[in-house]
């Protein structure tokens, strides 16, 4: 939408009162500008989410997606758009994921509560655990996992609840997150 003259008047009235100065009228169009950009993408969004709300009071188990676009799974980030994902009260998923859900193979909780699991990648970059002797724990049963399968029957994704995990977690607690801490000296930033 292009900034009405009524619009950058009253926008004009508004900074002054601020007292916020412009070199320039075209200066102070191009801010009033991106307020009505950044005022229209917000407002859009609210739509598309108020949309959303009310069409789940008729779909409480949610529906496919029915909107253009591209979203993420919230449990394996696959791409996900109309063609294979749901969207419910959690969030988008893929229907993969969906089915696990609805199978009850994954509990509520891992769609609510992204601390109350872990994934592959966590096993090393959290827990230090390489994959391979991931792999061995596994077969070992020290380490519980769920794969989600595809209807084919191919794992395209292994989630490991906290919950099954009380003996691997002790064993091989999270490590403490690297702080990345700065001081800054003679005008230079060092790290520590
Ligand atoms: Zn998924």
């Amino acid at each position: 939408m292009q900034v009405s003259q009524e619009l950058l008047d009253k926008f004009k009235v508004l900074m002054k009162k601020r007292g916020r100065e412009y070199k320039s009228d075209d200066e102070e169009r191009g801010e009033a500008q991106s307020l009505v950009n950044y005022v229209e993408f917000v407002y859009e969004f609210a739509k598309k989410e108020m949309r959303r709300e009310t069409k789940l009071k008729d779909y409480p188990k949610g529906y496919p997606i029915d909107e253009d676009g591209t979203y993420g799974c919230l449990l394996c980030h696959g791409a996900i758009t109309r063609i294979n994902g749901w969207y419910d009260k959690y969030g988008f998923k893929c229907l993969d994921c969906q089915r696990a859900f609805d199978k009850k193979l994954i509990p509520v909780k891992v769609l609510k509560d992204r601390e109350s699991w872990f994934a592959d990648w966590q096993i090393h970059d959290e827990h230090g655990v390489h994959p391979s002797t991931a792999r061995k724990l596994r077969r070992e049963r020290l380490l519980h996992a769920r794969d989600l399968k595809t209807k084919e029957g191919d794992v395209y994704y292994t989630i490991y609840l906290h919950s099954d995990n009380q003996e691997f977690l002790k064993k091989y607690p999270r490590k403490e997150k690297k702080k990345i801490e700065f001081i800054y000296s003679g005008g230079k930033q060092i790290q520590l």
